[in-house]
C-alpha cells in the first residue's frame, strides 16, 4: 500500500523508542517519559464519575464546555491579572499537545518559519514539519543555563517568521526563563508582528522558590501571545487529555472549526474533572512539587558524585539534563549501552537537538528508592567504561 509522504516523513521520537525498548526488561528503572507517578487527586476523579453518572457523556462544544472556559479564564486572571473572554479567547484542547497543534495550524502556511530554541521538546519540531512549516532552531548552551539569548532569537527572525515557541519551565532542561530575556522576546514579537507561543505546562513545578515570569507580564503582548497550558502535569492528569489555550480572538476563533475536524471536542467527563481541578486549591500540586524537589535533590547529588558525569540542578519541571561529555560517548550509544548493561532507560540528548549531544535526560517521576537504585546502576555503568 502507498502511504503518504507525510506519514513517511515523520519519524518516531527517540524518547518513545527508549521507553518501548525499556519494556523488554523486567527489572528496569525507567527515566524516559515525563509521566508523574502521583495519583490524580480524588476530588478530580469524583467529578468525572459524577459527570458520567449524570449523563454528561455526549458531544460538547468544539471550543470546550463553557463552564470550563470560564474557570480557565478566572484562573489566568488570578495568576496574571490578564482577562481572556471565555467565549472568544479560550479554547479547550486534547492536552497541551493538541493545543499547540491547533495554534500552529492557525499560524503556519507552507514555508513559514517557526523559531524553536534548542534544546527543544521534539513535538514542536514535528508539528511544524507536519504543516510544511520550517523549524528554525536557535541553540542555547549549558553555560547560559540553556536559556536562549534574546539576540540570537532576533538574529533568527526573517520575513518568513510567524512564531517563536518558548517553553518555561523547560522540557528537557528544567530551565526557567528570566524576566529580561522574556521582556526582549515580547518586545520583538510586538515590533515584528509575531506570535509568542508560550508553553507553561510545567509552571506549577518550580524549585528553590524560583520566580516564574509569564509572557503576559509584559504590556502590549496579549495580542501577540498564545498561552498554552494543561492539567496533565499540574494535577497528575496526563491520561485525561485536557489542555487549554488563551490568545487573541483573531486566532482562537478559528480553532473550533479545526477542532470539529480533528477531535470534535475533548472527552466530556474529563472536562468536568478539569473544572474541579482548576477550581480547587493548590494543596495537592504543592505537595507534588515538594515531592519532585526532594527527588531532584537526591538525583542531582547522586549524579554529581559519579566521576565523568555532572548535572546542574533544574529550576523546575521533573527533568534533569546530565552532562556525559567526559565519558567520550555519543548520547545514543550511551543510552543503549546503559539499558543493555544495567537496565536503566534514559533519553539520549540528541533527541532534543544538536545542542544536547553529550547529554542524557532523566525524568525523576518515580519514587526515591527507584531514583537511588537508578543512580547506583548508572554509577556502576560509568565506572566500568
Ligand atoms: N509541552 C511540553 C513541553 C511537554 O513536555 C508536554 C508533555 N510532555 C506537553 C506540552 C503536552 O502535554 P499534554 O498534552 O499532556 O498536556
Amino acid at each position: 500500500m502507498r502511504v503518504s509522504d507525510l506519514a513517511n516523513r515523520i519519524q518516531p521520537s527517540l524518547t518513545r523508542k527508549l521507553f518501548d525498548m525499556a519494556k523488554q526488561y523486567d527489572n528496569v528503572i525507567d527515566f524516559t517519559l515525563g509521566d508523574p507517578d502521583y495519583e490524580t487527586p480524588d476530588y478530580v476523579k469524583k467529578a468525572a464519575c459524577e459527570a458520567i453518572h449524570s449523563g454528561k457523556t455526549k458531544y460538547a462544544a468544539n471550543a470546550g464546555i463553557v463552564e470550563l472556559r470560564e474557570v480557565v479564564s478566572d484562573r489566568i486572571k488570578r495568576e496574571t491579572g490578564v482577562y481572556y473572554d471565555p467565549e472568544t479567547e479560550i479554547q479547550i484542547s486534547v492536552g497541551a499537545m493538541e493545543g499547540l497543534f491547533l495554534t500552529l495550524c492557525c499560524l503556519v502556511n507552507p514555508g513559514d518559519e517557526v523559531i524553536i530554541p534548542s534544546p527543544y521538546w521534539v513535538n514542536y519540531r514535528h508539528m511544524t514539519e507536519i504543516l510544511n512549516g520550517v523549524p528554525v532552531l536557535v541553540d542555547a548552551d549549558e553555560d547560559h543555563d540553556f536559556v536562549v539569548t534574546a539576540d540570537s532569537v532576533m538574529n533568527a527572525v526573517t520575513d518568513k517568521t510567524v512564531a517563536i515557541i518558548i517553553n518555561s519551565p523547560n522540557n528537557p532542561t528544567g530551565t526557567v526563563y528570566d524576566h529580561d530575556t522574556l521582556a526582549k522576546i515580547a518586545e520583538l514579537a510586538i515590533e515584528k508582528d509575531l506570535v509568542v507561543i508560550f508553553d507553561e505546562c510545567y509552571k506549577s513545578i518550580l524549585f528553590d522558590h524560583a520566580n516564574f515570569v509569564s509572557i503576559l507580564d509584559f504590556p502590549g503582548v496579549k495580542e501577540h501571545a498564545v498561552v498554552v497550558n494543561s492539567c496533565s502535569k499540574r494535577f497528575s492528569m496526563t491520561g485525561w487529555r485536557v489542555g487549554y489555550l488563551a490568545g487573541p480572538e483573531e486566532l482562537i476563533s478559528n480553532m473550533p472549526k479545526l477542532q470539529e475536524n480533528i477531535a470534535a471536542c475533548v472527552t466530556v467527563p474529563s472536562q468536568y474533572a478539569a473544572i474541579e481541578a482548576l477550581r480547587g486549591g493548590d494543596t495537592i500540586p504543592d505537595q507534588m512539587r515538594d515531592g519532585f524537589e526532594k527527588r531532584r535533590n537526591i538525583l542531582v547529588e547522586g549524579i554529581n558524585q559519579i566521576d565523568k558525569l555532572s548535572v546542574k540542578p533544574p529550576k523546575g519541571t521533573f527533568y534533569a539534563m546530565v552532562n556525559i561529555k567526559k565519558t567520550g560517548m555519543q548520547s545514543e550509544d550511551f543510552a543503549y549501552a546503559l539499558l543493555e548493561k544495567e537496565q536503566v532507560a534514559v533519553v539520549p540528548g540528541i533527541t532534543y537537538g544538536d545542542a544536547c549531544e553529550g547529554y542524557i535526560r532523566l525524568a525523576f517521576t518515580m519514587n526515591e528508592d527507584k531514583i537511588i537504585e537508578g543512580v547506583r546502576r548508572i554509577k556502576r555503568f560509568v565506572d566500568s567504561l
